[in-house]
């Protein structure tokens, strides 16, 4: 009895402490498989999240295919692009392709001398007038920041005061993407698009303008430092005036156009009076500033309008003037004399006054040929100067 009572009980200690064991054994089983479960939820989740993503990527791209291979078409002609609006015309028309949705357009580009943007082209919808010729703070926020601005809606967005946009009030114009014109750290314009819907664009279609951007300002730069390069060929670097090769193949052109017309071309040759004791009495610097006097008040008088003026040597300038009559070319000359001897320089709290001679001549009377004209223009101005100086010579 004894005996199967003891084997009873170490029998029953055995089961108990084979269940014990049992128990530890699946609790740890079961720990490490919930781990193992919850890290592979962990991973189920994120592929799922990665594969909407790549959905939604792949969504878009045959869209994003289309419009990279479109700029690039359309961007491999810039190569031979030299003149800056059409530069403006490629921006416009990419933007309008590429973003449809777009209701406006407007492209400023940077005008240094006066340190505002300027409004040069634009795609907008009809009856809708652009008011902010030089920019609104949006732009003015591109440019000082020289970065793109993406406005999903402008009342929403705290950077700027909406009751101060102005395509919002006169236009009711509510999400925006702007991208500088920019070079390095140099910016030379900048693009605006607007639409009357909210969130219009994405970060997608503004990284998109900022490359036809980047595109557009390089070609740009080009353009203008090729412009540069042409305008120092021609022009005079103290006057900004014509150089004489320049205005003599001018005036080869008109007198060509004037023969088949049977039209008139008109000449003056002006020299400073006394010009060396200007120069001797108050030195260089001044004559340099009556030179420049000169030339601003030829320009103003003159105007450009198919006529050119040149600093033809030193002290001696010469225009020429499309269509005009005998007696309007004399009148010019004299009223140029007259406000030049009006004038005054400032130097040193001194004014300073000086005077100009003028020899006029006219085609085809007084010539058949550049070469002609010009030695009977020269010829009249140095009668003006023998009979005395400050006055305008005809004939
Ligand atoms: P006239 O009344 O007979 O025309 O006498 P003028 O003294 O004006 O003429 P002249 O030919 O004796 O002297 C012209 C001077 O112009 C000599 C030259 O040093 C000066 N000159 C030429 N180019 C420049 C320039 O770019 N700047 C300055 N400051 N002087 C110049
Ligand atoms: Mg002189
Ligand atoms: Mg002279």
């Amino acid at each position: 009895m004894y005996k199967i009572t003891a084997t009873l009980f170490v029998s029953g200690i055995s089961v108990l402490f084979l269940v014990l064991v049992f128990r530890k054994l699946r609790e740890h089983v079961f720990a490490g498989f919930h781990g193992k479960l919850d890290e592979l939820e962990e991973q189920v989740n994120l592929l799922t999240e990665a594969i909407g993503e790549k959905k939604k990527a792949l969504k878009i791209l045959p869209s994003r295919c289309a419009k990279i291979s479109f700029l690039f078409k359309t961007s491999k002609h810039l190569v031979e692009v030299y003149d800056p609006d059409e530069v403006f015309k490629f921006l416009i028309k990419c933007s309008k392709r590429l973003f449809p949705e777009t209701d406006n357009i407007l492209l400023f580009i940077l005008r240094k001398e006066e340190d505002s943007l300027e409004l040069v082209r634009s795609s907008k919808g009809q009856n809708i007038v652009i008011e902010e010729k030089q920019g609104d703070i949006l732009d003015k926020w591109v440019l000082r920041h020289n970065n793109s601005l993406l406005v999903k809606e402008i009342k929403s967005d705290f950077r700027f005061d909406y009751n101060k946009v102005i395509p919002f009030i006169k236009r009711k114009m509510v999400s925006f993407m702007a991208s500088p014109l920019s070079v390095g750290d140099k910016v030379i314009g900048v693009m605006r698009l607007e639409s009357e819907s909210f969130s219009t664009f994405s970060m997608e279609d503004l990284r998109i303008l900022r490359s036809i951007c980047d595109l557009g300002a390089v070609v740009l730069e080009r353009a203008n430092l090729f412009k540069r390069t042409q305008e120092l060929a021609i022009r005079d670097s103290l006057t900004g005036l014509f150089l004489r090769n320049y205005f003599f193949d001018r005036l080869k052109e008109e007198i060509k156009r004037a023969s088949v017309r049977s039209s008139s071309i008109g000449l003056i040759m002006v020299d400073i009076d006394d010009f060396k004791k200007i120069n001797d009495t108050y030195g260089h610097v001044v004559g340099d500033l009556v030179l420049k006097k000169l030339a601003k008040l030829l320009r103003e008088v003159v105007g450009d309008v198919g006529n050119v003026i040149s600093r033809f040597g030193g002290e001696e300038f010469i225009i020429f003037f499309v269509e005009c009559s005998k007696s309007g070319l004399f009148d010019m000359a004299q009223q140029i004399r007259r406000l030049v001897e009006e004038e005054v320089i400032t130097f040193r709290r001194k004014a300073i006054g000086f005077t100009i001679s003028a020899g006029v001549a006219f085609y085809p009377q007084d010539g058949n040929n550049s070469i002609e004209l010009v030695e009977t223009v020269d010829k009249r101005l140095y009668k003006a100067k023998k009979e005395g100086k400050n006055r305008v010579c005809d004939r």
